[in-house]
């Protein structure tokens, strides 16, 4: 085997390192092992045809052959002995079979020449040509041809014998390369094994890559969609965002104008600020100044009230109403003032014919003339705007801390819940004192809010029927229902008065205070019957507790307003005083009587400032205490009747009226008001 040549084995191994399919490579190891398997045996059987050639030679050559076998030992022993032993090359297979024929050859060819014996014929010569078959008689020399070709055979057994041990080391090399190789090519297999079902593994993956690469396809189709749509949109957003650019550009040029702009107000601001501190510091002194002048406004109108009269009396004379007879007109006369007519009037006469009296002629005797005189009087064509632009100033006291009584008194039917609350329908013309009087007090609270001031007012409305108090501003089951409220101090020690179970409703805006006179309304209308118009014999009660704070200053003020429509005045007539209906009707006229009259005695003793002021000896003055006598205002509104029917009743009123004025005292010379 020559040394360029690549070993199969290690072409397996190339193979195996190349991790290519090895299916042939079996095939491909090397046929001579198979050869090897022989042995020695079947060596010389592959050499029996030339065996079978030379056997027709001649016996001697079998016997040489037969010689062959003998034990190598001998063989070698003889050779050594006698023969220097050409050297035999250490070639196996083809190349020893075509040694031995070569040898064959030529002893077919013809005999070997041995070495000349002394004594030994050579075989004789014919023609100078090879010498041909000894004769039979030369037996010395077939003799020697024979030595000679034993000598060759030796050689030849011996040659065999190193080629049979070659072959045999040759042999067991090429088992042990055989088993390598049976290792091998279990490792091999196994490693083929291991490949297959990686390969089948990989078939598998390889449909998984495959469903998932159709999925994959799948999704790109998707995904190519919704890539054009973003283009799509890709392509409108850009074409806003150039909108939007411009715009931009716009606004920045905008912006740029603007901040110059802003530069400059900036400045303007800083000089304004400075301007402001100098007005704020202008403001406070305003401040300091305006609350000294409000202050002195308080006190100089609280003089000026007081001037006028804690206690005054205004006479309001109501129009005939459609369908009532009209009087004669020298009945109510309105006589100027000192200045004239353009001075508001503040007398009023009353003539009064006595058909009782007689004069000895027979004629009617002539009417007497009754003349009174009031801090104000308003004849009929006087309106609810008039009315209150007089009430106005006093009114505001209540503002200013000053507990403020204004009372309506008359007969029934005289207009007094006319002026109070206001005639008929929702008619702002004919709106009364309490609606006006509130929205004053509301808007001048407002104005004074400027100045640091904080008022808050809630108000109650109740009704005194037969010395029993009842809230006019109930709701729910105790609506119309009467006698649970008591006239109680709001605390021990207090000097504060208020009626329990009564509501007392918080009020802010006119609005509020419209709902409660409706409510008021409401109640009445329930407790009124055919027999008795009760809202006429019963005196309504509303009052406005007003509470003002100056935080700044630390200042508080609290007073309370009274707008009273007080029970008809008028008398019962004792030839009217027969069954148990009109008893019940005595009862409640001594009531109001007795409560009209305590009302009167209360301002008298108030006036000629007595010690003892009987304010218990009726729930209406007992209720009203804090609101009448100090330093509290109060105002009393006679209304009369203009019809003749009931000049007696007016001259009644007038005359009550007359009384509760205050008598001339300091200051503007004041006129008795019964003259
Ligand atoms: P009183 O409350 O004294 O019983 P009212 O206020 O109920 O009397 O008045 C009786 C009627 O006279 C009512 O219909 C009322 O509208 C009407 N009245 C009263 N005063 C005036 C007035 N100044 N102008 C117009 N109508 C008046
Ligand atoms: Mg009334």
């Amino acid at each position: 085997m020559e040394p360029q040549q690549r070993s199969p084995l290690l072409e397996v191994r190339g193979n195996i390192e190349l991790k290519k399919p090895l299916i042939k490579a079996p095939s491909r190891l090397p046929l001579p092992g198979t050869r090897f398997k022989r042995g020695p045996d079947q060596m010389e059987d592959a050499l029996e045809p030339e065996k079978k050639r030379t056997r027709g030679l001649d016996t001697v050559t079998k016997i040489a052959t037969s010689q062959s076998r003998a034990p190598a030992i001998t063989a070698r022993t003889q050779t050594q002995n006698q023969i220097t032993a050409p050297k035999v090359p250490k070639k196996t297979g083809p190349r020893c079979s075509t040694a031995i024929a070569m040898v064959l050859k030529n002893q077919k060819s013809g005999p070997a020449v041995p070495a000349q014996k002394p004594g030994a014929a050579a075989p004789p010569m014919v023609g100078g040509r090879k010498p041909t078959k000894r004769p039979a008689w030369d037996l010395k020399g077939q003799l020697c041809d024979l030595n000679a070709e034993l000598k060759c055979c030796r050689e030849r057994t011996q040659t065999l014998a190193q080629e049979n041990q070659q072959l045999q080391d040759q042999l067991r090399e090429a088992q042990q390369q055989a088993k390598a190789r049976g290792a091998e090519c279990r490792t091999l297999e196994g490693e083929l094994a291991r490949v297959q079902a990686q390969a089948e593994q990989g078939q598998q993956e390889l449909g998984s890559l495959r469903a998932r690469v159709l999925e994959l396809e799948e999704q790109q189709c998707t995904q190519e969609g919704l890539l054009r749509e973003l283009q799509k949109e890709q392509l409108g957003l850009q074409e806003e965002r150039r909108g939007l650019a411009a715009r931009l550009e716009e606004q920045e040029r905008r912006l740029q104008a603007s901040e110059a702009a802003l530069s400059g107000s900036q400045a303007e601001v800083a000089s304004l600020r400075q301007e402001a501190t100098g007005q704020a510091a202008l403001l406070v002194e305003q401040g300091e100044r305006l609350h000294g002048l409000e202050m002195e406004r308080r006190r100089l109108h609280n003089q000026l009230q007081e001037l006028k009269g804690n206690i005054r009396v205004f006479c309001r004379v109501r129009p005939v109403l459609p369908g009532e007879p009209t009087p004669p007109p020298s009945f109510l006369l309105f006589p100027s003032g000192p200045g004239g007519p353009a001075d508001p009037p503040t007398r009023l006469s009353v003539s009064r014919c006595d058909e009782r009296r007689g004069t000895l002629s027979g004629a009617p005797a002539p009417a007497t003339r009754h003349d009174f005189s009031f801090d104000r009087v308003f004849p009929p064509g006087s309106r609810q705007d008039e009315v209150f632009e007089e009430i106005a100033m006093l009114v505001q006291s209540a503002l200013d801390g000053y507990p403020v009584c204004i009372f309506a008194y008359g007969q029934t039917g005289s207009g007094k819940t006319f002026t109070m609350e206001g005639g008929p329908g929702r008619d702002p013309q004919v709106e009364g004192l309490i609606p006006r009087a509130l929205r004053h007090l509301f808007s001048v609270a407002q104005e004074l809010g400027g100045q640091g001031w904080t008022y808050s007012f809630v108000a109650s409305y109740v009704e005194i029927y037969n010395e029993t108090v009842r809230d006019l501003l109930a709701t729910g089951p105790r609506k119309g229902q009467g006698g649970e409220c008591e006239i109680r101090r709001a605390g021990p020690g207090s000097e504060e008065l208020t009626v329990t179970n009564a509501r007392y409703v918080p009020v802010s805006c006119e609005k509020e205070v419209e709902a409660l006179l409706h409510l008021a309304h409401q109640n009445r209308a329930v407790a009124r019957t055919s027999q008795n118009e009760r809202s006429s014999r019963s005196h309504s009660v509303f009052q406005l507790q007003i509470s003002g704070e100056h935080t700044g200053r630390g200042l508080q003020c609290g007073a309370s307003l009274n707008l009273v429509d007080l029970a008809g005045s008028e008398r019962l007539d004792p030839s009217l005083a027969l069954g148990p209906g009109e008893r019940d009707r005595l009862r409640e006229t001594q009531a109001i009587n007795s409560s009209l009259s305590t009302l009167g005695l209360v301002i008298m003793a108030l006036s000629n400032k007595e010690s003892h002021i009987p304010y218990r000896n009726s729930k209406l003055t007992y209720l009203l205490q804090n609101s009448l006598g100090g330093s509290a205002k109060m105002l009393m509104f006679v209304n009369i009747s203009p019809l003749e029917e009931n000049v007696s009743e007016s001259l009644n009123s007038l005359r009550f009226a007359s009384k509760v004025q205050l008598p001339p005292g300091p200051g503007p010379v004041r006129t008795p008001g019964c003259l």
